[in-house]
């Protein structure tokens, strides 16, 4: 079980849904019918949220772009404070990039902040900061995909453009009883096909934003509120009840455990870090030095196991390493002074475990080990892009998530 649906492969949808149910994308009764229910259940219940106070496809689009990748809740702030100091495009393109990464710092996905920026400039120096008016124009700008085209051509100009994102997604392929995978190829075309089909002609701006709100609150992953629902009467999945089976799970991921050390290396109040290349995970962003550990060089860095095997900690929580009042005096071990020296070139010694984050990158999921040291000697490797931070200036520059956590913590 995952989710608490049935394992797709022990399930086949075939034998359950007959073809007839699939809606013909002819039927037009069946369409006008599911428009006006979608449209009396948003005049009735549709959210007010600060990016639809307005049809203005800048705001639009930041918002879409942080909704990407968290929740309303959660993008709420961000937002509000990215549109605070970058009213309008051209604020945006004027921009240094360390200053809007700095904005986007705890939302991840970093390189969405840099396109933003670069696509501002665009914008700005190609279009006269004017917004393309349909989703095939959008598309032709770096950094908006099909998604992000139909809403902000939807929501900022009205126009009958189709999206499809995780609440759609499930949504429609409910409405549909969709028998296939909805995020592989075949079943991303079916569910665009119909996404261009259904939206309705009329006030396109408030059907794409029922149908996310109905997907989000009604329609949910786990529970889905059927008999609350506006759109019972035209749900095929509720027909044949299959609304828990439907969506069709994805193959589940492989998770690969990593264990990573973060090194804040003081001089003085003073702190080493350097920007990450464009090839790096957090690419623009600055970081302490770090690295990856095999699970024997963990070990080897005397971390009791009752410690070692607690679960995540946050800034503000006890260290994980030992008792807080534990400050280690032996040389730091071997494996972590080569890699701060090969690294930056800079000799450390008394270290300091500050705390043990346990978070998830990707298919990845990390221990990241947090030691902060002393420098004893070594100069600063040339081209390694390292430099001395003082804490004031740690405030300003834009950090990956983690980083700042450590960061918080440095006195
Ligand atoms: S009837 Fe149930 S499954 Fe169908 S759209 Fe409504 S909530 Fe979703």
């Amino acid at each position: 079980m995952r989710d608490g649906r049935p394992a797709a492969s022990r399930f086949s949808l075939r034998v359950c849904v007959p073809m007839s149910a699939f809606p013909k994308l002819t039927d037009l009764g069946w369409r006008r019918r599911l428009r006006s229910r979608v449209l009396r259940w948003y005049d009735l219940n549709g959210r007010k949220l600060p990016w639809r106070e307005s049809a203005d496809p800048y705001r639009i689009w930041i918002s879409e772009i942080m909704l990407q990748q968290t929740t309303v809740a959660a993008v709420v702030p961000y937002f509000e404070r990215f549109i605070q100091r970058f009213p309008t495009v051209k604020a945006l393109a004027k921009a240094e990039q360390s200053e809007v990464l700095r904005l986007w710092e705890g939302l991840g996905y970093y390189s969405r902040a840099r396109n933003l920026h670069s696509t501002a400039q665009v914008i700005v120096n190609e279009l006269s900061g004017e917004f393309p008016r349909t989703a095939d124009e959008l598309t032709k700008l770096p950094g908006i995909g099909p998604y992000t085209a139909g809403a902000i051509a939807s929501f900022a100009f009205d126009q009958p453009a189709p999206i499809v994102e995780a609440n759609t997604l499930r949504l429609y392929s409910r409405l549909i009883a969709m028998e296939i995978d909805p995020r592989g190829a075949a079943g991303q075309k079916t569910l665009w096909k119909f996404a261009a089909w259904i939206v309705s002609r009329r006030r396109a701006a408030d059907f794409n934003q029922a149908v996310m709100d109905i997907g989000s609150q009604v329609c949910r992953p786990r529970d889905p509120e059927c008999p609350k629902c506006p759109l019972m009467a035209s749900c095929k999945a509720y027909e044949a009840g299959l609304q828990i089976q439907i969506p069709l799970q994805p193959t589940k991921t492989v998770i690969t455990d990593v264990v990573e050390v973060s090194i804040a290396v003081r001089r003085g109040n003073q702190f080493l870090l350097r920007q990450c290349t464009e090839k790096e995970r957090w690419a623009g962003l600055w970081d302490f030095v770090r690295f990856e550990l095999t699970d024997a060089q963990a070990a080897a860095l005397k971390i009791p196991e009752k410690t070692r095997a607690k679960v995540a900690v946050l800034p503000g929580q006890q260290s994980l390493f030992a008792d807080d009042s534990a400050v280690a005096t032996q040389p730091l071990d071997a494996v972590l002074q080569a890699q701060v020296q090969e690294q930056t070139g800079i000799s450390v010694e008394t270290y300091r475990p500050t705390m043990e984050i346990r978070h998830a990158v990707t298919r990845y999921r990390i221990r990241l080990l947090c030691i902060t040291c002393e420098v004893s000697g070594g100069r600063l490797k040339r081209g390694a892009g390292f430099q001395w931070y003082s804490l004031t200036q740690l405030t300003d520059l834009p950090l990956s998530r983690t980083g700042r956590q450590v960061a918080d913590r440095l006195e």
